[in-house]
């Protein structure tokens, strides 16, 4: 059935002239990986259409990869195709002007929660967008080009999208499919040096996490990082978020979450929520927010919300606990 999406999708690409990809907003290594690395592949496979990535984010670790294009007009978009990457729900593409486009494509490894696209090639068991975009490349190797940047730029979304192949969504295809773009002639050394480099600043930050951070009872651990906070040590949004990642090894802390708070309070506080063994997306799902089962976001309007999201929590990861054998 897999094969049918995807040679339907490979029809459409060759149907049209122009082809836009999109990606979604708080752009990750996974959304800028498989939209830089398919554009890649289109523009070497067909050099009679024109590819365009139009998106104003910015990444400070993924600024290795390049910009994007400018605006477009809307006649531009009226006319394209669009294969949005990595965005379960319409309402968190980036740039809107999606909408405008003639077709879309969904390529997603979510949780399907909004069929947006006229195709939608969805397969939550998947590690990464970037692996479906290698799936597809490895499934019509010989009608598609790569080359070592392409290669490079979706092995970047494997790699940062996996925890480092570490998560539960790797499997054996995972890694053939992530040896078939090192086989292309990806510079790793360069490569894991772009991703994981940190400015002293920042590891001072990351101290300072540890000293603020707070565990409950049944063992969430959790962070807020205040808007005192993020002007003191000079931090960007993306640095500030980043705290989430301090806290994955804590050992009978199946659960953590950072609330960072965002420039406008009205626009709430960003929660990022991950675990291990157990699941925790359904709480975020309680709270504007959705995602894979070990790692979702949320929003939460208040102190007293950012509590009970806690208390959510915690009761998981006690009934968790109680429940199941082998976990650390
Ligand atoms: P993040 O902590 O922002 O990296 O999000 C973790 C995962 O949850 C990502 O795969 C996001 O796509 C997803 N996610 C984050 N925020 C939301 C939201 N408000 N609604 C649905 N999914 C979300």
């Amino acid at each position: 059935m897999n094969e049918d999406i995807k040679r339907a999708i490979l029809d459409k690409i060759k149907a049209y002239s122009r082809i836009m990809l999109f990606r979604h907003i708080r752009m990750d290594g996974d959304c800028a990986g498989s939209t830089k690395g398919l554009k890649e592949i289109l523009r070497l496979t067909f050099p009679e259409k024109e590819i365009l990535l139009v998106d104003q984010q910015q990444s400070e670790f993924l600024k290795f990869m390049g910009p994007d294009d400018g605006p477009a007009p809307d006649e531009a978009y009226r006319e394209s195709l669009a294969i949005v990457l990595d965005c379960s729900e319409r309402t968190r593409i980036s740039n809107p002007k999606y909408a405008l486009c003639r077709e879309i494509v969904k390529i997603d490894h979510h949780i399907e929660a909004d069929a947006y696209g006229d195709l939608n090639w969805v397969e939550p068991e998947r590690s990464s967008a970037c692996e479906m975009v290698v799936d597809f490349y490895a499934a019509f190797q010989s009608e598609l080009r790569i080359n070592a940047w392409a290669a490079t730029c979706l092995y970047a979304g494997m790699v940062t999208d996996s925890g480092r192949f570490r998560f539960s969504g790797v499997t054996g295809d995972t890694l053939r499919l992530a040896a078939l773009m090192l086989d292309q002639g990806v510079d790793t050394e360069t490569l894991y040096a772009n991703l994981y480099l940190n400015d002293y600043e920042v590891l001072k930050f990351r101290a300072h996490v540890y000293e603020c951070m707070q565990r409950t009872e049944n063992g969430v651990a959790w962070v807020r990082i205040s808007r005192e906070m993020q002007a003191r040590f000079g931090l960007d949004l993306e640095t500030a978020s980043s705290a989430i990642s301090y806290m994955e090894n804590i050992r009978d802390c199946l659960c953590w979450l950072a609330f960072i708070d965002v420039e406008k309070p009205e626009d709430g506080i960003r929660v990022r929520l991950r675990s291990r063994f157990m699941t925790i997306n359904h709480v975020a799902e309680r709270h504007y927010g959705g995602g894979h089962a070990c790692a979702a976001g949320a929003t939460v309007f208040s102190v007293e919300e950012m509590e009970q999201l806690i208390r959510e929590a915690d009761a998981a990861a006690k009934a968790y606990k109680e429940t199941h054998e082998g976990w650390m």
